[in-house]
């Protein structure tokens, strides 16, 4: 039976109407969320990106705010910038954009967000807050993944659960986050012995390495939930022929746009797996909606006094 295919466009949609709700209550309580985006640089992607985070809040009625520095920003004008957004009360989510430019020391610039406006999670403090089981602001790639899951009603508790990667990004949070929730969970990355065993393992399987199609059939346990994190973009007619040989309606548009997106994990694994996450459509659409949760609840618990629930991820 195909694996079913775990619906990343549904899932971002019903959390941004849950959001667009919220916001709306806020508002006619007084209160306004706002998030400000900081960007150095022209790097094109991290330009969309950005594009599509502040268009996502004012779509929702989210202040936002886009800082563009030139590549030739210096680590204490950032410092100044992210110091001066610390400081306003309207602020309630700072976020810097990675990666910035290679003079810049990105781990003092993030560091300088305060850990109650720090939306990316990336502060050590909210590292802390996560490896601790502590209420705080944790990264969205990660908690989009475990949005996933819970809404799809597939269980983390007791599950065996294999994270390839371990980025500070995604690898590293989403294991905490199962581990959280009570699943065994197996960290691997590129000096892990055996992969394919490892990783067949699995019942909850997690991809962020990077690496177009790496994970292939048969590093998946027949119904396993596979979690596609990577992000890859395909231009050789070759490597395409690879992945998706005899999918039509893929290749015409390959032809047109002269790239299409690749996983981290090979198409024909949906013959095995149980449910899995498609790309482009799946993980992918949940860090913008969950940067807007993130928003949210920075401006709760900062400004309207809302002391954070005991974390779901
Ligand atoms: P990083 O490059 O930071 O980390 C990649 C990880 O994969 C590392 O831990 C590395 O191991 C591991 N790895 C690399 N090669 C192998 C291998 N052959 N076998 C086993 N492990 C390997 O990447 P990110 O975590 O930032 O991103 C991963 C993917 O997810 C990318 O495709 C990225 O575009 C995508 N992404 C998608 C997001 C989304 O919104 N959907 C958000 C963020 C990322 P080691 O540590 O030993 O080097």
């Amino acid at each position: 039976m195909p694996a079913i295919i775990l619906d990343g466009n549904k899932i971002a949609a019903d959390i941004k109407k849950e959001a667009a709700d919220e916001v709306r209550r806020m508002r006619s309580a007084g209160t306004q969320p706002g998030l400000a985006v900081v960007i150095a640089g022209d790097d094109p992607a991290s330009n969309i990106y950005v594009r599509n985070k502040v268009k996502a809040c004012e779509e929702l009625g989210i202040h936002s705010e886009k800082h563009a520095l030139p590549e030739s920003v210096t680590t204490d004008e950032l410092l100044e910038l992210v110091q001066s957004l610390n400081q306003r009360d309207e602020i309630d989510g700072v976020l810097v954009q990675l990666p910035l430019p290679k003079h810049v020391d990105h781990r003092r610039v993030l560091t300088a967000v305060d850990p109650l406006k720090d939306v990316d999670g990336f502060h050590p403090v909210n590292v802390g807050n996560l490896a601790t089981g502590r209420p705080g602001l944790f990264p969205c790639t990660p908690l989009g993944i475990m949005e996933i899951l819970r809404r799809e009603n597939i269980r983390v508790e007791g599950a065996e659960a294999v994270v390839v990667g371990r980025s500070e990004v995604v690898g590293k949070p989403i294991s905490m986050m199962l581990l959280n929730q009570s699943a065994t969970v197996s960290i691997c990355h590129s000096k892990t012995r055996n992969l394919p065993d490892v990783c067949r393992r699995a019942d909850i399987l997690v991809a962020a390495i990077g690496r177009p199609g790496m994970i292939t059939r048969d590093f998946v346990k027949p119904g396993a939930t596979v979690i596609d994190v990577g992000i890859n973009r395909v231009t050789d007619l070759a490597e395409f022929e690879r992945f998706f040989s005899g999918d039509g309606k893929r290749r015409d548009s390959f032809e047109k746009r002269g790239s299409t997106l690749v996983g981290d994990v090979h198409p024909d694994v949906a013959a095995v797996a149980g449910a899995i996450t498609p790309v482009p459509g799946g993980v992918g659409l949940l860090t913008v909606a969950m940067l807007i949760v993130n928003t949210l609840k920075a401006c709760k618990t900062r400004r309207m006094g809302e002391v954070a629930q005991a974390e779901r991820a």
